[in-house]
């Protein structure tokens, strides 16, 4: 499999290379030359797989021969072994129409695990077979960073370096990455909003000069491997409620941010997954689900809400659903991503909208709705739901219909955001790896949010 840019002016390059390349020098994201089609027939006999046995026959699709299968099933094995549930993703029914697709098994308990288990993994491994010293830098609204972190501390070959908004995560997210001590690590708490933190990552590596010199890793979604790795548990919960008998008409309820998930839901989609219907859940940075509604991609003003995670305004994966929005030209991404550039917002012609309203529906939820499903499954059901599947749940509820089954995506588990359960008296029990850590030390540096004052604690860690 080759890959190419969404912006068209990188030349085809392998799997290996388009890890390694993160975001396309072109300024664009990777995205696969083609994507592989699915028989009938083979859809029915990946319906018994493992989810390693599954991740396994999809990442192959995509790796080809660049990697040995018997090597990638080794770093698909260790990459799946540290979850804490033998189904890795399992699904749980909460009622006739609803069940969620719980994702946060994995050591940081958000489903971003599933991703940068096997991405850390795959950089140890071509830092072992290339010999090289692998730098990763990347930003995180919370769970990006404690599950990145995660994937690679004490590896040897791989640095790793991770901008958080100062005090705009949660207390255990933050605990999850500064009490990380392994001298791989430097945590960066910088002054400003997650979309700053976002914005330096990128112009740090759009600055291919210090990127070269440097060999910048990236580990945010604009990462094609995590993507692949999200399609998987797209078909092993489908294939759950197959099994069951309960796959009609299933739609997937996504919480979404930087649009990476549902992205990987999409391209299960294309692939022949039979996916009815894709509900994309915002918070109250609905940027999103106005695009949906409107056809106006348009950054609003910045709302702390109860979901950090999905506290984003421009989504850095949109532009490759826009890639396939344009029957894949390159040059109508490009000219729509220039303009979004100098006028900051992209309205699309009515046939668009129309083919995005076919794709997805969408439906923003707002903090007090959040704080309001949490509170009726919790008393309905007894499942306490993190507030960002609380949005999934709500967008699901607020869209669902008769005769259809939505699944919703579980991102995070319920103890990552405390602070806002308690909102509504609802009292957990730490799990016992979360609790231990309010006893350890905490190791961050905090800066300002300039590329340079960035750039200059990179240079003394590296
Ligand atoms: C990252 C994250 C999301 C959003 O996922 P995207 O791929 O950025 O759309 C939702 N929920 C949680 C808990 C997350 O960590």
């Amino acid at each position: 499999m080759e890959y190419i840019s969404t912006r068209g002016k990188v030349e085809p390059i392998g799997f290996i290379d388009a890890i390694l390349m993160g975001l396309a020098d072109d300024g664009g994201l990777l995205v696969p030359k083609h994507i592989p089609q699915l028989s009938a027939d083979t859809l029915q006999k990946w319906q018994k797989l493992s989810y390693s046995e599954l991740a396994l026959e999809i990442f192959s699709l995509y790796v080809n021969n660049e990697i040995p299968r018997n090597e990638l099933k080794q770093l698909v094995d260790d990459s799946y072994a540290t979850f804490r549930d033998e189904a890795v993703t399992p699904v749980k029914r909460l009622n006739d129409s609803t069940y969620v697709l719980e994702l946060f098994h994995g050591p940081t308990f958000a489903f971003k695990d599933i991703a940068l288990q096997f991405l850390g993994n795959l950089y140890s491994y071509v830092s072992r077979k290339t010999n090289s010293i692998i730098h990763i830098l990347g930003a995180t609204s919370g769970d990006t960073g404690a599950s990145a972190i995660e994937g690679v501390r004490g590896k040897e070959g791989i640095r790793i370096c991770i901008l958080h908004p100062h005090g705009k995560v949660s207390k255990v997210q933050e605990l999850q990455m500064t009490t990380v001590d392994d001298a791989n690590v430097l945590n960066l708490s910088v002054e400003g909003t997650f979309d700053d933190c976002q914005r330096i990552i990128k112009e740090l590596f759009a600055d291919v000069e210090f990127k070269h010199r440097y060999h910048l890793r990236a580990i945010n979604s604009i990462n094609i491997a995590r993507i692949l790795a999200q399609t998987v548990y797209y078909f092993y919960a489908y294939f759950q409620l197959a099994n069951n008998n309960q796959a009609e008409k299933v739609n997937f309820s996504v919480p979404t941010g930087n649009f990476g998930d549902i992205f990987a839901g999409y391209l299960a989609q294309k692939m022949g997954l039979p996916i009815h219907k894709l509900i994309l859940a915002t918070n109250e940075n609905n940027i999103l689900e106005r695009f949906v509604q409107d056809g106006i991609y348009q950054p609003g003003a910045f709302r702390g809400t109860h979901s950090p995670s999905m506290d984003i305004q421009v989504a850095s994966n949109f532009e490759r659903y826009l890639f396939y929005l344009y029957g894949e030209d390159a040059q109508a991404v490009s000219a729509i991503m220039d303009q979004f550039k100098a006028e900051g917002r992209v309205v699309i012609p009515a046939d668009k909208l129309q083919a995005v309203q076919a794709d997805f529906a969408a439906y923003g939820v707002q903090n007090d709705e959040c704080l309001d499903t949490i509170s009726e499954y919790y008393e309905k059901y007894a499942y306490l739901l993190d507030p960002h599947t609380a949005c999934g749940v709500a967008a699901a509820d607020k869209l669902a219909v008769d005769g259809e089954v939505t699944v919703a995506l579980s991102t995070a588990h319920p103890a990552k955001f405390d602070e806002s359960i308690r909102l509504r008296s609802i009292e957990q029990t730490y799990p016992q790896q979360i609790q231990a850590l309010f006893n350890k030390p905490q190791f961050q540096t905090v800066v300002g949010g300039t590329n340079d004052e960035i750039k200059d604690q990179l240079v003394k860690f590296f």
